[in-house]
């Protein structure tokens, strides 16, 4: 739902302060925008004021009595100027576009990093991504804020200096027209701005509607949603929800485009007010002879000219203000500052072979936006080497515990501690050097097999080979058509493999092996598995957590029996600890779920069995 505190939010950033922005970056990154910006208006203003002189300058040679040479040469000398300003104008119009582009582009490629860099709670946080995508939006096309404003502050400069010159003119023949005409301008521009600036306003409802839509279209499109859309004939649903926020979006747009018009026709009648009095006056003026042909000619047509700037500048400043609107909303996100400490915290070396210890000291954890803590008031202790076992039901509060020990959320209250130490303190990418994880969602990189073990192009074969190996996929790895070389995805590579997700979650451990990072965390890593493969990773646990700490999440009771330790989660809490022999005989609730469970699972007795024989 909308926030209504930020609904109400002012933009942090002004107009002077956003075109000052946009100046400083085309400065650093392409020059030639300004270079062109500033010889466009050049050429724009000096083709008007040839355009306004050259009428009262023919008739005043023509009241001195000019020579039809003269004559001829006059009007030959306003036609090579003006073709001359016109056909640079065009040559830089036609040139600005690379500049702008380039711009453009690199603002989308630091908001593009800030997205993929951003602290991981920012991930989680609809807050967080409504404003993504709204800043986002202010990059996507030439017509979008951080490149049309470069058209927008060109005309208003032109418009501008043009309205000075004008003024001048005004001023000299009749200070009242002048001061009259600046009145109503100014009034018809600030009435303008308060009208336009609902759309600001309203900025998360927008964003709200267009991330529903676009999350849709997604949703429709995803590979991983294909045969759920088949089987379950989501197509007319999914046409429904698209046409409803598409529905919303149009009558959000038709609200501020009606604001818009009621600006637009306040503009349109303090003009015709203008012009109206502005001409009246002149004509007077000519009537009582005080105006000599030419004259009048010339104020004539500044009134004309000058009710055109001065319509330009409330155009020009309407829409400097809804693009100045967007490009706050893009600045204040890019300078929202990060949850945890990165390059500004204290820098924390990996020690090889050194066991570490991690200490949860009374963690509370609440969601954005949710009612109630996911987790409350948690205490845990893991010493070094300890092999910890997590368990409990869907939604007790596990995954979460794991995203705060790996410091991918920072407790709501309370601290975690590595060796004794506040973890909030270090940078937390070095933080994140020392675990060796496998979640539950995994997604390959475009690349191959080697590339997603090494997570990356170097890539040590033989310790890759190992790691598949102990993680139990070397052999159909081996068997892939070009061995280790095989590409991953056959959306991208036509020669590409898809893996079964039992496969691939093997491929996920290896990965987690190769990193050799001094805890291990394995979130349900046997979730894809069959019993054997399962089976074996059990036993095999040892040898794969050795020299490490680690915790294990499962939901299989009788899978914790090779851990020192046993968490049940409940509730967002620690319900009960201890070995699983342990828990058994306090005959307590992890007995009771290890009881109903044993009724459905195989005894991993058997299992061990089937294994052996395997
Ligand atoms: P588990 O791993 O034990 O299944 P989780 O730690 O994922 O449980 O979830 C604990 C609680 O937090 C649940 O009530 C869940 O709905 C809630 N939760 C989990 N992730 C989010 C999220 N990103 N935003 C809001 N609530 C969440």
């Amino acid at each position: 739902m909308e926030n209504p505190k930020t609904h109400q939010q002012k933009p942090a950033y002004g107009m002077a302060s956003n075109c000052a922005f946009m100046v400083r970056r085309a400065w650093r990154d392409a020059k030639s925008v300004l270079v062109v910006c500033v010889g466009l208006i050049i050429c724009a203003v000096a083709a008007s004021l040839l355009e306004l002189f050259v009428t009262p300058m023919i008739l005043a040679a023509v009241e001195r009595g000019a020579s039809p040479g003269e004559l001829a040469a006059l009007i030959a000398r306003f036609a090579l100027g003006l073709a001359l300003v016109h056909s640079l104008w065009a040559y830089l119009r036609a040139n600005t576009l690379f500049g702008r582009v380039q711009v453009r582009r690199t603002l989308s490629v630091e908001h593009n990093l800030l997205e993929c860099r951003t602290a991981y709670p920012h991930i989680e946080d609809p807050d967080y991504l409504q404003r993504l995508a709204k800043s986002g939006r202010t990059l996507s096309t030439n017509r979008d804020a951080s490149e049309a404003v470069w058209d927008t502050m060109t005309g208003l400069v032109t418009n501008l200096v043009s309205f000075a010159i004008y003024l001048l003119l005004l001023s000299r023949a009749e200070p009242g027209i002048a001061l009259l005409t600046a009145a109503l301008a100014a009034v018809g521009y600030f009435a303008g701005e308060r009208i336009r600036s609902w759309r600001y306003l309203h900025r998360e409802e927008e964003g709200r509607l267009h991330r529903m839509s676009d999350r849709i279209v997604y949703q429709s499109q995803s590979p991983e949603l294909a045969k759920d859309v088949r089987i379950f004939g989501l197509g007319p649903w999914l046409l429904q929800l698209y046409d409803k926020y598409t529905q919303l979006f149009f009558d959000f747009c038709a609200k501020a485009q009606r604001r818009y018009l009621w600006a637009d026709l306040l503009d349109v009648g303090l003009a015709l007010a203008r012009n109206g009095a502005a001409y009246g006056w002149l004509i007077a003026l000519a009537l009582r002879g005080e105006l000599s042909p030419a004259r009048f000619v010339l104020y004539f047509s500044a009134v004309g000219g000058f009710a055109q700037w001065v319509t330009g500048i409330f155009q020009n400043l309407g829409t400097l203000h809804r693009q100045s609107l967007e490009l706050s909303t893009l600045r204040e996100f890019m300078a929202a500052p990060e949850p945890f400490r990165f390059e500004d915290g204290a820098p924390l070396d990996v020690k090889p072979g050194h066991l570490y210890a991690i200490e949860l000291r009374d963690v509370s954890y609440r969601y954005p936006g949710a009612d109630h803590d996911a987790l409350s008031h948690v205490n845990l202790a893991i010493r070094p080497g300890e092999k910890l076992a997590v368990v409990g039901k869907n939604g007790a509060g596990k995954t979460t515990l794991i995203k705060l020990m790996c410091g991918l959320l920072d407790p709501t209250q309370g601290s975690v501690l590595l060796d004794g130490e506040d973890i909030r303190q270090y940078n937390r990418r070095d933080y994140y050097r020392l675990f060796s994880a496998v979640f539950q969602q995994f997604a390959p990189l475009p690349g191959t097999v080697a590339e997603n073990v090494a997570q990356g192009e170097d890539v040590e074969l033989a310790r890759m080979w190992d790691c598949l190996d102990k993680a139990g996929v070397a052999e159909a790895v081996r068997e892939l058509p070009q061995g280790e070389n095989t590409h991953l995805g056959r959306q991208l590579y036509l020669d590409g493999v898809e893996l079964s997700g039992g496969q691939m979650q093997k491929l996920m451990l290896a990965r987690a092996l190769y990193k050799n990072g001094p805890i291990v965390v394995l979130d349900e890593p046997t979730a894809a598995l069959d019993p054997i493969a399962e089976s074996k990773l059990y036993q095999k646990y040892h040898e794969l957590t050795q020299n490490s700490t680690s915790v294990y999440i499962s939901h299989r009771l009788a899978s914790t029996r090779f851990c020192d330790r046993v968490l049940l989660v409940e509730d967002g809490g620690i319900a009960e600890e201890g070995t699983h022999d342990s828990l058994l005989e306090r005959g307590g609730r992890y007995a009771y779920l290890f009881d109903i469970q044993r009724k459905y699972y195989a005894d991993s007795a058997d299992l061990k069995g089937v294994a052996d024989h395997e």
